[in-house]
């Protein structure tokens, strides 16, 4: 007998605004949810149409539905930020929405014009403007499109749903600004050239996460990746990108050709670097160079940076052959700086010389 007691029909009605306040004390990460989603339908020959907020609630999933059976998804990730003066800002929003519609053509999935994806986030943030927290908390957002479409034949869907849902953020790392332990994957690799290592889906994180388990079991937080045919660069982490810190205060980057995302908070720091005047390398680097670099002194630091954490000191390496410690071990002077220049531009405390900021009008 199938028991029917087990299905759960989430129902999250708005919380009380004393209730709300306590959450947005201590949201943590990805754990809370926001009042309102947007959702958008497209069918082939029709078009986007249906595009609706409402409140968020589950989804009605066919089993054979494709998205279930072939993973043909795809999601963004940006933050909304509070100021002291209520006035609600986005950072680069239009620049997830390229990559959002580059993502699409390498998933054989429909492209959303710029200026529809940045509307419907308005939108959303408008209507859940009392769930972005003050302070250091930020509202992170997610965009996503999946297949929509019933059949188990191998082709591109005929239907999608593109969804926005929000969720109240506080820092992303347990800890706040400790310098993270990170893991080298020998066996396995997130992205081959001509693969999707540059489109930003879910398959990349599914194919990720056993390294991660490995990363956690040798008491690591994240995973560095090297590239798929030699075990020899490095690329990324699972979810972003690195840095390294030379003796005179220059940055050396992996490149943006393939297999790696192209991170925005990656762009933006290389930005802000170029206009301090910083040596900026973005070539390939091995890790032996890395390691070697570290032992003589020859890079000092070296960071994480994507949009869920802003910037993150690397502390510790671990590899198979043993474990090196960067610098002090700690969050080093040139990753705090550029981490403070960038997340004071993002919540509005620093002038905004690149019009990065995105005001949420009506927000
Ligand atoms: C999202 C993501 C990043 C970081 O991109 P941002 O635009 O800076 O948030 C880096 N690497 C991967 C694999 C990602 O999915």
């Amino acid at each position: 007998m199938i028991a029917t007691e087990f299905v759960s029909t989430p129902h999250p009605a708005p919380l009380a605004e004393r209730e709300r306040i306590e959450i947005l004390k201590e949201p943590g990460f990805g754990r809370h949810f926001t009042d309102h989603m947007f959702v958008m339908r497209w069918q082939a020959g029709r078009g986007w149409h249906d595009a609706e907020i409402k409140q968020r609630q589950a989804f009605s999933i066919d089993p054979a539905n494709a998205i279930l059976h072939y993973g043909q998804e795809i999601f963004e990730g940006l933050k909304a930020y509070k100021t002291t003066d209520s006035r609600i800002f986005l950072f680069r929003p239009e620049q997830n929405a390229q990559r959002f519609a580059e993502s699409a053509t390498r998933m054989a999935m429909p492209a959303l014009p710029t200026e529809l994806f940045v509307r419907a986030i308005e939108a959303l943030v408008t209507a859940d403007r009392n769930w972005v927290p003050s302070g250091d908390g930020s509202l992170y957002i997610r965009p996503f499109m999946f297949a929509d479409d019933v059949f188990l034949g191998v082709r591109p869907a005929r239907a999608y749903t593109f969804c926005i849902i929000a969720s109240p953020a506080g820092p992303y790392f347990k800890g706040g600004s400790k310098a993270v332990k990170v893991w080298v994957e020998d066996t396995y690799t997130r992205a081959g050239y001509g693969g999707t290592g540059a489109a930003k889906c879910g398959g990349n994180y599914a194919a990720s996460l056993a390294a991660q388990a490995k990363a956690i079991e040798h008491d690591c937080d994240q995973v560095i990746f090297l590239d798929a045919a030699e075990r020899r660069w490095i690329e990324e982490l699972g979810g972003m990108n690195v840095f390294f810190v030379t003796n005179d205060g220059g940055l050396i980057t992996p490149p943006v050709d393939g297999t790696i995302l192209r991170g925005i908070t990656r762009d933006s720091i290389l930005t802000l670097a170029r206009q301090a005047g910083r040596r900026i390398e973005e070539r390939k680097i091995a890790f032996d160079e890395f390691r070697d670099g570290v032992r003589d002194n020859r890079i000092v630091e070296c960071f994480a940076c994507g949009t869920a954490a802003a910037v993150a000191g690397i502390g510790r390496i671990c590899r198979g052959e043993g474990d090196f410690v960067i610098g002090s071990g700690s969050t080093g002077p040139v990753t705090e700086e550029l981490r403070n220049q960038l997340v004071a531009i993002q919540r509005g405390h620093a002038p905004d010389e690149n019009g990065w900021r995105h005001e949420v009008s009506g927000g």
